[in-house]
C-alpha cells in the first residue's frame, strides 16, 4: 500500500510468516503460549472496532499452546503449524464452541464435534483462537448480512471487507490471526481476500473435506485458507486437503507439496487472459493494476495469450439458480426443533416452524430460500434448475478446453475494489452482479488463488485471481508467487 495514504484509522498489520514464527518457536525465543496470549491482546484491542471475531476459544487455544511448548521444550520435532494462531469462519463447527453461521437461528447451538479441516489444523499444531464473523449462512459479498453486525475492512473502516468470509479476510489483514479458514461457494474466499489485501485459496471441489461445514450449496461449497502470503496459504492447504471418509465427495487424489510447488519458477508457463473478464463494468484502476500484474508475469518468463470463455455471460443467473436451489433444501433443517433458536410465541407445531424461521432468518436468507424453492418447484424445474445445470456443464467444458492450451488463467478477482458500507445493501442485484469473476470457477469446480496485485490511488487493495485446472493447485500457487514477488 502506498505509504503516502493517511487514514484516520487503519488496522492493517501484516502477520509474520509461518517460517519466521516456526523458527522462533523451535529456537524457544517465543513460546506458543506467549504468541497466543499476544494474539488475544491484539484481538481485545482491535475487535471492538472491526467486529471480526464472534467468539473466542481461549481455553482450548491455551491448552494446545501448552502442548506445543511442551514438545518444543523436549526438543521433539514440531508439526508443520506448531503454535500458529488461526481463526475459523463461523460456518465450520468446533466441538463445544458456538456455531452461528452468522445467523440468529443458530443462536445457542454448540456442536458436539470438529469439522475435519479444523481437526486437521489442530492435529498439525495450530492454535484455534476463535470463530470469525461472516454473512448469514455464507450468503453475501460484503459481510453486511451477518446477524451479528458487519465486519469493517481493516484497510479502511468505512468500507466492507467483502464476503461472505469477511471476518476471515479481515483477521489476517489486521493480524488478528496468522491465518484463517473460510469458505467459498461463489467467491466468498477470493473476493474478501482481494478487498482486504491478503491471499485466499479456492481449492478444487472435493480437495478439502466438507465434513462439519454448515452447508449453503453442497455442490459448490469449498473450504480454503487465508494467509498473509502465498507460501503460507499453500502450506495450510496441504494440511487441510485430502480424502476424508466422512465426506463422500472428497477426492482420493494424493495431496502434493503445495508449498514446494509454489517455489518453482514460472518460466515458460502459459498464462491465459480471457477477454470476457476485462469487459464493461471493470473499474479502470482495477484493470490497470491487473494489467501490470500480467506484465510482471511476462517479465518473469511466462507466455501470455488470449483465451475465450464465452459462457461467462450466463454465469450469474446460473450460479444464483443452483446456489439458491441447493440452499432452499439445505436450510430446511432449521425448523426450531433441532438447532438453536425457537420462537417462544407458538402454540402449534406449524406456527412454531413458521415463527422460528421468520424470526431466525435474515432478509437475504429468506430471499434465497424463496428463489430456490421457486426454481425447484414442479413446472419450473426444467426451465430453471435443469437449464442452469446444463449451462454449468458448458462452463466447465469451456474451462477444460482453455486449460488444454494454458497452464493458468488470470483475471481480476472482483470488478471493483472494496465498496462503502451500506453502498449496495438496498440493491441485491448489483451485489450479485459483482460476483461475475468468481462464480465461474465455482460452477466449474476448478481451483484458484487470489493474490494482492497493486492498489487503487486511494490505497484500496486489488486482487488477481489465478485459476488452474482441477487438482492443479500447485500451478495456481506458483503463478501467484510470481505476482506476489513482483509486488515487493
Ligand atoms: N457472494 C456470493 C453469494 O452471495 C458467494 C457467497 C459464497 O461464496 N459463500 O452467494
Amino acid at each position: 500500500m502506498p505509504s503516502e495514504i493517511k487514514r484516520a484509522e487503519t488496522f492493517v498489520e501484516k502477520p509474520r510468516t509461518l517460517a519466521a514464527l516456526r523458527a522462533d518457536i523451535t529456537a524457544g525465543t517465543v513460546t506458543a503460549t506467549d504468541l497466543a496470549a499476544g494474539y488475544y491482546d491484539r484481538i481485545a484491542a482491535v475487535n471492538p472496532r472491526l467486529n471480526v471475531y464472534l467468539s473466542l476459544s481461549k481455553d482450548r487455544a491455551m491448552e494446545q499452546a501448552a502442548r506445543v511448548d511442551a514438545l518444543a521444550a523436549k526438543g521433539d520435532p514440531l508439526p508443520p503449524l506448531a503454535g500458529i494462531p488461526v481463526g475459523i469462519k463461523d460456518v465450520l463447527v468446533m466441538r463445544g464452541a458456538p456455531a452461528t453461521a452468522g445467523s440468529k437461528i443458530l443462536e445457542g447451538y454448540r456442536p458436539p464435534y470438529d469439522a475435519t479441516a479444523v481437526a486437521r489444523l489442530e492435529a498439525a499444531g495450530a492454535v484455534l483462537l476463535g470463530k470469525l464473523n461472516c454473512d448469514e449462512f455464507a450468503m453475501g459479498s460484503s459481510n453486511e448480512n451477518s446477524a451479528y453486525g458487519p465486519v469493517r475492512n481493516p484497510v479502511d473502516t468505512e468500507r466492507v471487507p467483502g464476503g461472505s468470509s469477511g471476518g476471515s479476510a479481515a483477521a489476517v489483514a489486521a493480524n488478528m490471526a496468522v491465518a484463517t479458514l473460510g469458505t467459498d461457494t461463489g467467491g466468498s474466499i477470493r473476493q474478501p481476500a482481494s478487498f482486504c489485501g491478503v491471499v485466499g485459496v479456492l481449492p478444487t471441489y472435493g480437495r478439502v473435506s466438507r465434513y462439519g461445514l454448515i452447508a449453503f450449496a453442497s455442490s459448490l461449497d469449498r473450504i480454503g485458507p487465508f494467509a498473509g502470503n502465498v507460501r503460507d496459504a499453500a502450506t495450510l492447504l496441504g494440511v487441510i486437503a485430502g480424502h476424508d471418509p466422512k465426506d463422500a465427495t472428497s477426492s482420493p487424489a494424493p495431496v502434493t507439496d503445495y508449498a514446494a510447488e509454489s517455489d518453482k519458477p514460472v518460466e515458460r508457463l502459459r498464462i491465459g487472459v480471457p477477454a470476457e473478464y476485462f469487459a464493461e463494468g471493470l473499474d479502470s484502476e482495477v484493470r490497470a493494476a491487473i494489467e501490470e500484474g500480467i506484465d510482471s508475469l511476462k517479465a518473469a518468463g511466462c507466455t501470455v495469450k488470449p483465451v475465450s470463455l464465452p459462457h461467462t455471460k450466463y454465469a450469474i443467473p446460473t450460479y444464483y439458480l443452483v446456489a439458491t436451489a441447493e440452499a432452499s433444501a439445505n436450510l430446511a433443517r432449521f425448523d426450531g426443533v433441532r438447532y438453536g433458536y425457537r420462537s417462544p410465541q407458538s402454540d402449534t407445531l406449524s406456527a412454531m416452524y413458521r415463527h422460528s424461521r421468520d424470526e431466525g432468518f435474515g432478509a437475504e436468507v429468506k430471499r434465497r430460500i424463496l428463489l430456490g424453492t421457486y426454481a425447484l418447484s414442479a413446472g419450473y424445474y426444467d426451465a430453471y434448475y435443469l437449464k442452469a445445470q446444463q449451462v454449468r456443464r458448458l462452463l466447465a467444458e469451456e474451462f477444460l478446453r482453455a486449460f488444454a492450451e494454458v497452464d493458468a488463467i488470470v483475471t481480476p478477482t472482483s470488478p471493483v475494489p472494496a465498496f462503502k458500507l451500506g453502498e449496495k445493501t438496498g440493491d441485491p442485484l448489483s451485489m450479485y452482479l459483482a460476483d461475475i469473476y468468481t462464480v465461474t470457477a465455482s460452477l466449474a469446480g476448478i481451483c484458484g488463488v487470489t493474490v494482492p496485485c497493486g492498489a487503487t490511488a486511494a490505497g484500496l487493495p486489488v486482487g488477481m485471481q489465478v485459476l488452474a485446472a482441477h487438482l492443479h493447485e500447485g500451478t495456481a500457487f506458483r503463478v501467484a508467487r510470481a505476482v506476489e514477488a513482483a509486488q515487493s
